[in-house]
């Protein structure tokens, strides 16, 4: 099983170190032709518009988008912006996922900030409630989903939803690549093997 990371701009290294750790083929993908025999596709943090930009001008906005209709997509934070069908104003993104994201929507402030995360799907198996402990980095937060998402996780302190599936797509607003709990890593290859 072979593992794409989006290598146009943001975290994908680490992402890539997660995935050979688990003893997964992980490679980088700039070009469409680089999609090919790929059975799943992770597309790192880093800055939405960049990732946009770069992503037009690589020319993969339609391979990627063709990829995702019947391959398992994994955006992580910049990521989940760029597979955002509604991010509230005009920049380019894959639109795959029926969900309305805010962007940095943390403000000034508190740009970027650690919590834990009550997450049901990655504790099912063995029934202890541990939680997820999840780095956000000028995180973007999911404000509307359509009927087809299914929320993962909140944030406990305003309730907004940073983590969502939609059939074989995953999108979370945290950095599950920072920490050493790979749950994250292994559900989405669970989603791929599936
Ligand atoms: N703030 C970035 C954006 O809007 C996302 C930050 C990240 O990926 N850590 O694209």
């Amino acid at each position: 099983m072979k593992i794409g990371v989006l290598a146009l701009q943001g975290d994908f290294q680490e992402h890539i170190a997660v995935l050979r750790r688990l003893g997964v083929e992980a490679v980088e993908v700039r070009l469409p032709r680089e999609l090919e025999g790929l059975a799943g596709l992770i597309i790192p943090g880093g800055e939405s518009t960049t990732l946009g930009k770069l992503a037009s001008d690589f020319e993969l906005i339609e391979p990627l988008r063709r990829f995702g209709h019947s391959a398992p997509i994994w955006g992580t934070c910049a990521g989940m912006i760029f597979l955002a069908k509604d991010v509230g104003r005009d920049q380019p993104t894959l639109g795959l996922m029926n969900i309305r994201v805010a962007r940095n929507a943390f403000g000034r402030q508190v740009e970027s900030f650690e919590t834990d995360l009550d997450i049901p799907a990655l504790t099912r198996d063995n029934g202890i409630g541990r939680p997820f402990h999840a780095v956000f980095i000028r995180a973007p937060v999911i404000t509307a989903v359509g009927p087809e998402v299914e929320v993962l996780a909140r944030l406990e302190a305003g309730g907004q939803p940073v983590a969502a599936r939609q059939g074989h797509l995953l999108a979370t607003a945290f950095h599950p690549e920072l920490t050493p709990d790979d749950r994250f890593h292994r559900y989405f290859l669970e989603l791929v093997q599936s």
